[in-house]
């Protein structure tokens, strides 16, 4: 029997495992708060904008530092730096009405994995603040070994420095998440079994075995992906972002994972 640290899964938690309030609900509070005479939709626009651009020249640290893109914009709108409370507003809307799992065997799923030997962690680019009242509400918390936030490691993925400090030594490696550079390219960088996860996914299964013209649609979903998601890699290097297998809900994974077997192990 392999002790349970050999095997180690790592998923990504928005938009993977979860839908968060931030779209929803936190950044309208905010842009509320900071509004002082301005348009509030300007204020959230402003919010959005500072977040894409630090994604998009790839410092995905600072993207994820709410706090610091709500105190610019305090400062801009005339009101000090502190007047909101990121965390504190999260808090207010981390409730099983405004967050929640998008997959409904997630939990069932977790737990067959840990019972089958696998340590499974979260590892995101949110910070620890944000993440662990949307991890309570879900349920989740109760669900996985261990939770790695950029805050606590201080690199956010693609880094594969992230993902080292979350997989810990263990020999067989896996990363499931939904973002072509921060999930497929950074569990590639790290020499983990990459799983896209996704619902609008254009298959399910493994990719070793796609003919051309599989291969194909698969390319030009990466690239459309990238696009969408406003992903820090080129078109082209976005088409060579395979990932080893592709999943649209949480219910298709252990079997691939069993398939998978032995190529999990690099
Ligand atoms: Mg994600």
């Amino acid at each position: 029997m392999t002790p349970r640290s050999a095997r180690t899964i790592t998923f990504d938690l928005d938009d993977t495992l979860i839908r968060n309030a931030f779209s929803r609900w936190v950044i309208p509070e905010i842009a509320e708060n900071l509004a002082n005479g301005r348009q509030k939709t300007d204020v959230a626009r402003s919010l959005h904008m500072r977040h894409r651009r630090a994604l998009e020249r790839g410092d995905a640290v600072t993207a994820y530092d709410w706090q610091v893109h709500t105190d610019a914009l305090a400062e801009e709108s005339g009101l000090a730096a502190g007047t909101v409370d990121v965390a504190a507003v999260v808090r207010r809307h981390a409730v099983p009405d405004k967050v929640r799992l998008l997959h409904d065997k997630t939990i069932p799923v977790l737990r067959e994995l840990r019972d089958g030997g696998w340590r499974v962690a979260i590892l995101t680019n949110g910070f620890r603040v944000y993440q662990e009242p949307v991890l309570r509400a879900t349920g989740l918390w109760e669900e996985v070994d261990e939770v790695f936030t950029t805050d606590d490691l201080g690199w956010a993925k693609p880094d594969r420095r992230a993902f080292a400090a979350a997989f810990g030594g263990a020999s067989t490696t896996v990363h499931v998440g939904d973002r072509i550079d921060h999930d497929i390219q950074g569990a590639r960088r790290a020499a983990a079994t990459s799983v896209l996860m996704r619902r609008d996914a254009p298959f399910v299964g493994r990719t070793a075995g796609l003919d051309a013209d599989q291969l194909a649609v698969m390319r030009a979903y990466l690239v459309k992906s990238a696009a969408a998601q406003r992903a820090a890699v080129a078109d082209d290097v976005a088409a060579e972002l395979l990932p080893d297998a592709v999943v649209a809900d949480i219910v298709d994974l252990p079997p691939i994972l069993d398939e998978l077997g032995e190529e999990a192990t690099r």
